[in-house]
């Protein structure tokens, strides 16, 4: 009988260098924000950021402080503050916790960092439709209310192959967009310092990659959890030499551990995958309960959002173009189910979590037979638990873990 027991967290050092990265980057933002000096363009977490960039804006990234609402267990009780503007409690809980957290006047960053009060002002919003419809609203909300621009790039969803024609139409968009920047910014855009915030970009990537496949290691030196909270410099530092370093030393880290034979939790005998978001308020939680049963979720799809291994420095906005448009949620179930596979060899997985995310649709994989195809396909058992990324009224702690202990006795049984 699988029997769980209490764990000990391993913090990685490397996670106060990325924690200084992130307080580095608000408080830049921040004076900013006061001095209206750099301008501050907002961004989705998918979007065209190297354009951004290049053309000298500070980034924001508001599903990032999304996540942090969540995190923090703020978000629950922001969420209605949105409902009431007809914004229903079924769509992206990231969308409604955020416009909740703007109406009440509260922001995490001011719990977190003494002398930030708020969130940045943009002078521009610019998403990008590849991973939903949701940040188009989330944003046109936004620029109304600060009465700025909102500029968005429009992708085609559930795409099997990239081909020349959809990358072509994407970087074309991606082009009359930097026109439009120009004209906000008053400035124009210097192929070449594009070039190397893309190198930059690329670089980030490669590293984030790299940190990410450790995992592959048996035991694996990183959880996914860990991931979770080591991602920030990706999302919001791609394009920047200091997001470089922090991984740079963060992947030695790892490779140290691995060469001590040195897993991130204790006895590691069960390999996980998880297909989905995480739940943010339960990041502790869950690495808790899956830690005490000696499974180790130690890959995600998730996590890989950050990887975009087409940039290339010589064929700016076409490689952009390739590389937003590559990304698992952009594409087919077909797709989809191939690049999991892939990944499933990759890390030697024993099983599958299914996390079905009530208001993220567009990362909840499990609604089309895809956990059962892949099953057959591979051998490999999955277990779907209900969720949210933010909304925590959508689970049930006692249900997860009834079925998470179910399904790992089940790993047991096979074995
Ligand atoms: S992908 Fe999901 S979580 Fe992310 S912004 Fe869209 S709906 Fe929200």
């Amino acid at each position: 009988m699988t029997s769980e027991k209490k764990m000990i967290r391993k913090k990685l050092k490397s996670a106060a260098a990325v924690s200084k990265f992130m307080a580095d980057y608000y408080y830049e933002l921040s004076a900013a924000s006061e001095s209206g000096n750099p301008k501050i363009a907002w961004c989705t977490s998918v979007g065209p950021a190297e354009i951004l960039r290049a053309m000298g804006y500070l980034v924001y990234f508001p599903e990032t402080h999304s996540a942090l609402l969540g995190a923090t267990r703020m978000a629950t009780d922001l969420i209605p503050e949105a409902n009431a503007l007809g914004y229903s409690p079924d769509i992206c809980s990231y969308l409604t916790a955020d416009i909740g957290a703007f109406l009440k006047g509260v922001t995490p960053l001011a719990k977190i960092y003494e002398g930030i009060s708020g969130i940045p002002r943009p002078d521009v919003l610019v998403f990008n439709t590849n991973q939903c419809r949701d940040v188009q609203d989330w944003f046109s909300w936004y620029g109304e209310k600060f009465n700025v621009p909102v500029l968005g790039v429009y992708t085609h969803r559930n795409v099997g192959d990239v081909t020349n024609a959809l990358v072509s139409s994407i970087a074309k968009q991606m082009q009359e967009l930097a026109g439009s920047l120009e004209k906000i910014s008053g400035k124009s855009l210097d192929l070449n310092t594009l070039k190397h915030v893309i190198a930059l970009s690329r670089e980030c990537s490669e590293l984030w990659k790299k940190v990410l496949q450790t995992a592959a290691s048996q035991p694996s030196p990183l959880t996914f959890f860990d991931a979770t909270t080591l991602m920030g410099p990706a999302v919001v530092g791609r394009g920047t030499q200091k997001a470089v370093e922090v991984f740079k030393a963060l992947h030695s880290e790892l490779e140290d551990r691995i060469k001590n034979g040195e897993g991130a939790i204790d006895d590691e005998r069960f390999r996980i995958y998880w297909e989905g978001m995480p739940v943010w308020g339960r990041l502790r939680a869950h690495s808790e309960l899956f830690a005490g049963l000696n499974a180790n979720v130690l890959a995600s799809t998730y996590c890989n959002s950050w990887i975009f291994s087409r940039l290339n420095p010589e064929d700016p906005f076409n490689s952009m173009a390739e590389a937003y448009t590559e990304l698992f949620i952009v594409r087919s179930d077909e797709a989809k189910e191939k690049y999991v596979r892939d990944m499933l060899d990759l890390f030697k997985i024993d099983g599958i979590i299914y996390h079905d995310a009530k208001t993220c649709p567009n990362n909840s994989n499990c609604r089309y037979g895809m956990p059962q195809r892949l099953e057959k396909k591979s051998g490999i058992p999955s277990l779907t638990i209900q969720g949210d990324l933010n909304d925590l009224r959508l689970l049930s702690d006692e249900q997860t873990k009834t079925n998470v202990e179910a399904f790992i006795e089940q790993l047991e049984e096979r074995r």
